[in-house]
């Protein structure tokens, strides 16, 4: 099927061209303002999870430039992939029919004002809602899904996006509604969380705040499984280790030096 009752956007980036972080690294940032430096000089090795998602994206992407949402003609590795991008580009037009005035833009490098962070958001779409005729801002992050579960709510890495997004537009009207979508159809998750301006602002003052603290010498190492998970500094840090042998020893009737551990 050929839509053609949108444009395609491109560039509006807000002139970003390099920063130190990244939205994905934010969360981790956020509680262990000190994994920036322990982190430092090490490359991450990207999960098959994080490849699937990648593919969603070129493949989304290209639906969405060409106005096919048709999935004929490409060759699939497995067949389950074809069916869950069905699903995405499903809800994708859902979305899309509940705007009018429609702009999409797609690999939008976008940059947080005043502060380093900079990544690619996948997709953003602004309109105006059919039934109230609010102003809207969709973001939404393919991710595909397999691995961990991740939510819309209070999502570092979707704030940035559409902090960085909204930063880049121009003559926005003073009323915006702001929605972060993660799309992860294996676990069948297509859920938005509205934000409004203020929230957007705080999270702004917040970022910066903390990356102000993990510039310094001595900024906090906090372990935690949601800062750890993704830290490429795993393994190498006396804290995470530190933490995962406390745990242990709380968690079960043995402790952990019972163990002889090569
Ligand atoms: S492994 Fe955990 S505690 Fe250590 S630097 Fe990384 S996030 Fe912080």
């Amino acid at each position: 099927m050929a839509i053609t009752m949108f444009d395609i956007m491109e560039g509006v980036n807000n002139e970003a061209t390099h920063a130190k972080y990244s939205p994905s690294q934010l969360e981790r940032i956020l509680i262990c303002p000190g994994s920036v430096r322990m982190s430092e000089n090490i490359e991450s090795v990207a999960s098959k999870y994080a490849e699937e998602g990648t593919m969603l994206h070129a493949v989304m992407s290209y639906v969405v430039t060409h106005k096919l949402f048709s999935l004929e003609g490409i060759e699939w590795q497995r067949l389950e992939h074809e069916a869950l991008i069905g699903k995405c580009i499903e809800k994708l037009l859902i979305i899309i029919k509940d705007l009018t005035g429609i702009k999409i833009y797609t690999d939008l490098k976008v940059k947080m004002p005043n502060c380093d962070v900079l990544g690619t958001l996948d997709i953003a779409l602004t309109g105006r809602d059919r039934l109230t005729g609010r102003f809207e801002v969709h973001v939404i992050d393919y991710k595909f899904g397999g691995g961990i579960r991740v939510y819309v709510d209070d999502n570092p890495q979707g704030l940035a996006y559409i902090s960085g997004f909204r930063a880049g537009l121009k003559n926005l009207p003073k009323n915006v509604d702001y929605f972060f979508w993660i799309f992860q159809p294996r676990f069948d998750y297509f859920e938005p969380k509205m934000y409004t301006a203020g929230e957007l602002s705080k999270f702004e003052e917040l970022v910066r705040e903390v990356v102000k603290i993990a510039e310094k010498e001595d900024a906090p190492i906090v372990p935690s499984a949601d800062s750890c998970r993704w830290c490429t500094a795993y393994g190498r840090c006396n804290r995470s280790v530190e933490n995962a042998k406390q745990y242990y020893e709380e968690n079960n009737t043995r402790a952990f030096d019972d163990f002889n551990l090569i």
